[in-house]
């Protein structure tokens, strides 16, 4: 007869001949006939199985994890805009605090409703859009956010079948965020892409946050044939406005500062 080795927290239960776990008092083996030899198998016990289920649990997490960088790294362009966060807002049950916050429903709607942030720099319209962006990856969708003149600039650079690839990859999530919008310091070679973008907003069937320095009067009275044709798709697509003003009062100055200076 052979030597059972037995782990220091194992016995021989003398009722079955098994060995057991001294914590839980279960079996880790059991008796199982195979081609007429009787075979003792190894079974977890309840601690074990409870162990199993902790290091599983753990893996999930980490995929997850790793899951939700890769949305960030393909979506946040800056790692700065990672750290926007609600849980960063003044006063969270404020009404905008509840507005910004439900927005993620709007991923879920046949034609979901588009919001903006308007008004004068230094408010925190960028801030408060990467929290949506975030929140909105955190729950595993993928969301991008780019800056409108830095898309052009890189749009400008790409051959025309780059070039449409890029665009479909943006207008392809479930979330698009065009940070800045701002049509006054555009070259020639922008102008055609400014309204390539923004006729793929117009037609883009997920949510869209635009936010942008012009005032809604601005929007409402364009100056020139290029506002003309753009700012109206602007205010078609958004049915949420948010006053940079309203906002100001919301975010702290200091998150508003660090994404002035990195971006
Ligand atoms: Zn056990």
């Amino acid at each position: 007869m052979t030597q059972t080795l037995l782990q220091p927290d194992e016995y021989i239960d003398p009722d079955d001949g098994l060995i057991h776990c001294r914590n839980c008092r279960k079996p880790r083996q059991r008796l199982a006939i195979i081609f007429g030899h009787e075979l003792r198998l190894q079974i977890p016990c309840d601690c074990q199985l409870k162990e199993l289920k902790e290091d599983q649990k753990k893996r999930d997490a980490a995929e997850w994890e790793r899951f939700i960088h890769h949305l960030k790294n393909d979506g946040l362009g800056w790692k700065t805009l990672w750290d926007c966060r609600f849980d960063n807002m003044q006063d969270q049950n404020s009404e905008l605090a509840y507005k910004l916050k439900h927005y993620i429903q709007f991923l879920k709607e046949p034609a979901p409703c588009g919001l903006l942030f308007w008004g004068p720099p230094g408010r925190g319209k960028t801030f408060a859009a990467a929290c949506i962006v975030n929140d909105v990856i955190e729950s595993g969708y993928p969301a991008v956010m780019v800056s409108f003149s830095q898309l052009l600039e890189e749009l400008t650079a790409m051959s025309f079948h780059d070039r449409k690839e890029r665009l479909d990859s943006i207008f392809s999530k479930s979330l698009v965020c065009l940070d800045d919008f701002d049509l006054r310091f555009l070259n020639k070679l922008h102008v055609p892409l400014a309204i390539e973008v923004m006729n793929r907003v117009d037609h883009c069937n997920k949510p869209v946050l635009i936010t942008t320095c012009y005032t809604l009067k601005e929007l409402k009275d364009p100056k020139n044939e290029l506002e003309g044709k753009l700012f109206p798709m602007v205010l078609n697509r958004v049915a949420i406005l948010i006053d940079g003003d309203d906002l100001g009062k919301q975010v702290r100055k200091d998150h508003v500062k660090q994404l002035q200076t990195t971006l």
